[in-house]
């Protein structure tokens, strides 16, 4: 009888210490390890630092491989001048740096340049959602508070300019403006997709800190011609157009892991 029940113990006595790190929530999805690097190298470097209004909340950890470690709860952006946000929101430092660094060096001289006039508001649709990119089986940037979706910029007068009627709007400074800031934000973003890039992109601007392949970086306006006066140029490098055979890929659990380099193709989907 101790023959038959002894390896039944082992087992039983093998999963339960085993449990912590093969079942339940502790075995769920991770998130890769360059994310944590990326919020440490962000935070040491001094871009961000905590205040009124950029508040350290604590680590998000979960569902699954949601979340960040070290997250804040924003409602301005902006190095110089905090320019407030429509409503507050989860950030990860990396992203709120990409932000401060193109509102100041782009957003800002941009609408002084188009509009005699700075943004007052920056308008957003939303930073953190624990969900895959539609349409596909890998999480989005925003599933890690990677990415942030801006619909418009309140201006000093009381204007808003807004990707969704700005971007063909016969008015060319607002189209200018939306297409300088749009292109220009590939500099500090890895992912800039706008209206030309999909039906998901109509009224606003996807900008994300995704980790692509080689370092590349997928900015993707649409075809739209060239307004004058706009740096359009570099939204549609065409290096920034590459095929699947250009990607490397690495191991991961496929829908749930999130250290799989994406296919730019996706950004065709709602991101
Ligand atoms: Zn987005």
């Amino acid at each position: 009888m101790k023959r038959i029940l002894y390896p039944a113990f082992v087992f039983a006595l093998a999963a339960s210490v085993g449990g912590c790190s093969l079942f339940g929530s502790w075995g769920g999805p991770k998130r890769a390890a360059w994310r944590s690097q990326a919020e440490n190298a962000c935070l040491s470097s001094g871009a961000v630092r905590p205040s009124a209004v950029v508040r350290p909340i604590g680590e998000v950890d979960g569902p699954g491989a949601c979340g960040a470690d070290r997250p804040f709860k924003v409602s301005a952006l902006g190095r110089e001048t905090p320019i407030p946000l429509n409503e507050q929101t989860a950030m990860n430092c990396p992203l709120v740096a990409a932000t401060d660094n193109w509102l100041e060096r782009v957003v800002q001289p941009a609408a002084e340049a188009f509009f005699g006039q700075p943004v007052v508001e920056v308008q957003h649709m939303g930073t953190y959602s624990c969900r895959r990119i539609a349409g596909s089986r890998y999480m989005s940037e925003h599933a890690y508070m990677n990415a942030i979706d801006v619909s418009g910029f309140k201006l000093a007068d009381g204007r808003t300019v807004r990707v969704k009627t700005g971007w063909r709007s016969a008015d060319a400074s607002e189209a200018s403006f939306l297409r300088a800031v749009g292109g220009s934000a590939c500099d500090d973003f890895t992912t800039v997709l706008g209206p030309g890039s999909g039906a998901a992109h109509q009224d606003h601007l996807h900008l994300d800190l995704a980790r692509h392949s080689k370092g590349r970086r997928v900015c993707r306006g649409g075809d739209e011609p060239v307004p004058e006066g706009g740096r359009l140029l570099s939204f549609f490098k065409d290096d920034t157009i590459f095929k699947d055979d250009q990607l490397d890929r690495t191991g991961s659990i496929p829908g749930d892991g999130d250290d799989e380099i994406r296919d730019p193709e996706e950004g065709i989907y709602d991101k």
